[in-house]
């Protein structure tokens, strides 16, 4: 079993907590790096490998830097996260645009940016040209339909509303060569969460063909393939991480057999991982607030769902570690709930963990990827900061708490005097 560890002790956090009350999510920033540079010197056997880091799975700024100094872009699906990757100084082709259902002043501000755009609908096409005028480069979101099978949390692709289908595709790109667009590329996105690394190989491939048909088809050169995200994270301790150079190794070898073999290369290669860039690196820090002894024991912290909804969402796992309590055998079995009015505000059900105390604090680990980024207001639950623990050890505050005024922020209580 691998066992889950912490990259800081009970006394740091005690001293992030003297300053900023918890809860707060903190993040790790040795991790991070560690990965982001293991993560492209495996992939780096690659043509002219780009990570784009899903900008939803963390959307803060500081987070964002520390990638951009590795060499990372930025995944953008939404006007405030394009604006976020321009405050942060990644723009041009470092931005990649892969929405949907878009609206237009979304592909006027990529556009500005010279983000590369990926379309997820032809017929699209003609609604960016009207909007902002087709780029350069333009790129595809691929939907192998039945050709792949779907992987559980994406689910079957042919249920899935992303992308275009084969026949599009051909269709798509002869109508791009038609109009004097110079230069290609193709993306696809088919899994979540996903632990097995043959099925980023296999996807892979099947872009591959889809290429070496589309070029041989319509005699244009593709410069990219954007293999997606999607790379799992070993949520539970028995799992362990997805070894990227399996993937990479696999990759190459598809690679040179239907790309560089058909006279295709170079094609350069994307991924546009969120969840395994950060999640891992990030941690719900809470303290136990009451014990409730009824039907079950339950622990109730400060924090709740508004600050890490996976849980309560999808039943989703993730790991605790009571601080202090590390080595301390598991003996009791605890619902770990928050304040919210739902039965589902809880992180954890029926856990094993050592005999909890009031004013005891909690490590909710992977938080780090769609933690904080889902918070939400309901229940008038306000998101909480977000800590930055620095590789030497020091920490900044990355975004403070939410304020009772920021959840009024939006309300105009002078009108309200008028509607007496
Ligand atoms: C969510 C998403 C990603 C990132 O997915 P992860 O599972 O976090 O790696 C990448 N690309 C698109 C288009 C997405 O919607």
């Amino acid at each position: 079993m691998v066992s889950k560890t912490l990259p800081f002790t009970k006394q740091k956090i005690e001293e992030i907590a003297a300053e900023y009350p918890t809860p707060f999510h903190v993040y790790d920033e040795k991790g991070i790096l560690e990965n982001a540079r293991k993560l492209k010197e495996a992939f780096g056997i690659l043509e002219g490998f780009t990570e784009y880091f899903a900008v939803k799975a963390l959307p803060n700024p500081f987070i964002m830097k520390i990638l951009k100094k590795e060499g990372f872009g930025a995944d953008c699906s939404s006007l405030p996260e394009l604006l976020l990757a321009e405050k942060v100084g990644i723009v041009g082709e470092g931005i990649m645009f892969s929405s949907n259902d878009t609206p237009k002043e979304e592909f006027v501000k990529a556009k500005e940016l010279g983000a590369i755009i990926n379309l997820d609908d032809i017929s699209h096409i003609q609604y960016l040209e009207e909007a902002a005028g087709l780029p350069d480069l333009v790129c595809f979101r691929y939907n192998p339909g039945a050709l792949k099978e779907g992987n559980t949390f994406i689910g079957n692709p042919e249920e899935a509303k992303y992308g275009f289908t084969r026949e599009q595709l051909l269709e798509g790109y002869r109508t791009l060569a038609e109009k004097g667009v110079k230069r290609f590329g193709i993306h696809t996105m088919v899994a979540s969460n996903e632990l097995d690394p043959q099925y980023f190989i296999e996807t892979a491939r099947i872009i591959f063909e889809v290429i070496a048909e589309i070029s041989g088809e319509l005699g244009i050169h593709f410069e990219f393939a954007n293999l997606g995200g999607g790379i799992g994270i070993p949520y539970k301790p028995d799992q362990e991480p997805v070894p990227y150079d399996v993937i990479a190794k696999g990759v190459k070898e598809e690679y040179d057999r239907l790309i560089e073999a058909n006279g295709l290369a170079p094609l350069k290669i994307f991924l546009e991982c969120g969840r395994v860039i950060t999640g891992p690196y990030g941690y719900l820090i809470t303290s136990v607030r009451h014990l409730k002894h009824t039907y079950k024991d339950y622990v109730g912290t400060d924090a709740c769902m508004a600050n890490l909804m996976r849980p309560g969402v999808y039943g989703a796992y993730h790991h605790i570690t009571v601080l202090g309590k590390e080595n301390a055998p598991t003996t009791h079995k605890y619902d770990v709930t928050g304040s919210l009015c739902e039965n589902n505000d809880k992180f954890a059900i029926d856990r094993m963990l050592p005999d909890i105390e009031t004013g005891d604090i909690l490590a909710i680990h992977d938080s780090g990827a769609h933690g904080h980024a889902m918070g939400f207001n309901y229940n008038g639950k306000l998101r909480s900061a977000e800590i930055l623990l620095r590789n030497d050890g020091s920490f900044i505050q990355i975004r403070r708490a939410e304020t009772v005024d920021d959840y009024f922020a939006t309300l105009d209580f002078g009108n309200l005097k008028s509607f007496e």
